[in-house]
């Protein structure tokens, strides 16, 4: 299989829950060998993703809060590039949270959600304009200030569809708000391919910053600036994640579910990117 993002020969690299993951011999991007589309995309992001525990969110509306937050967070990191607000796409938006953290934040906008149930739950019980679709193949008359990815682009079943698109969907000057897991980074490094992120079929794809921002440039944006997110969880949440990871320990009980746990974001990275 060809590398999805510069289309070059791949190598494989190795198994990860019975898919083989290979890596390009050009761009070194890393990918699944699974030929992913729109079928495989509601399929991964059913209702199950959301409240079933393990890669993907445990009891999603617990997430709201901190959600919301993270929405505020970046809503207040963008005031340093940005001069003026104005209309947003989140992708892959789920029931709508940190598109409501956005608005909170002087943002309006609309959220992009291939699942039609979760879409719903947005538009039905929280007011918020939630489309279902993928943005490799959403269409729409505007175009928008600001297009934010939050935890997207790794689910990504065709990478430069989708990144086309968002060129497209952006004004001149627009900006592409990307947040994802690092390939790069130690602890992925450290676990190898224990990675919690190697999960596949749900994530397909892993990249580096620098891959990232290569790979992009193609499409027109220009890195603007970069960092580390930080991030917290509820301690149901982080047990989802190590029960996922380490099984059912008993020493799990012992992590109240209604805290709040810092989670170690050494391995996300997020990127604001300028449409030029
Ligand atoms: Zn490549």
């Amino acid at each position: 299989m060809n590398c999805p993002l510069c289309q070059s020969r791949s190598k494989f690299a190795f198994e990860a829950k019975g898919y083989n993951l290979l890596d390009c011999v050009k761009c070194k991007h890393r990918f699944a060998e699974i030929s992913a589309d729109e079928k495989h995309v509601a399929e991964i992001y059913d209702d199950s993703y959301f409240d079933g525990g393990g890669a993907g969110y445990s009891d999603y509306s617990a997430e709201s809060e901190m959600l919301i937050k993270r929405g505020h967070m970046y809503g207040d990191k963008l005031k340093k590039f940005v001069d003026k607000k104005g209309k947003l796409l989140d992708v892959g938006a789920a029931a709508g949270f940190i598109l409501q953290g956005f608005i909170d934040e002087g943002w309006n906008g609309i959220g992009l959600e291939p699942n039609a149930e979760i879409a719903k739950i947005g538009r039905d019980e929280f007011g918020l304009d939630i489309r279902q679709g993928s943005l490799e193949s959403f269409e729409i008359e505007e175009k928008f200030d600001l297009i934010s990815m939050i935890q997207v682009v790794a689910h990504f079943y065709e990478p430069r569809k989708a990144f086309e698109n968002a060129s497209q969907l952006l004004k001149k000057d627009g900006f592409l708000l990307i947040e994802t897991w690092n390939r790069e980074s130690f602890s992925a490094k450290v676990f190898g391919k224990n990675w919690h992120e190697y999960s596949p079929p749900s994530v397909l794809q892993w990249f580096s910053l620098d891959g990232l921002t290569e790979f992009v440039q193609e499409f027109g944006f220009e890195k603007v600036s970069s960092g580390r997110p930080s991030k917290k969880i509820s301690g149901k949440h982080a047990k989802s994640l190590l029960k996922y990871r380490i099984g059912d320990n008993f020493l799990l009980k012992l992590i109240p579910e209604s805290i709040n746990f810092p989670y170690p974001s050494e391995d996300l990275f997020w990127v604001l990117y300028k449409k030029k």
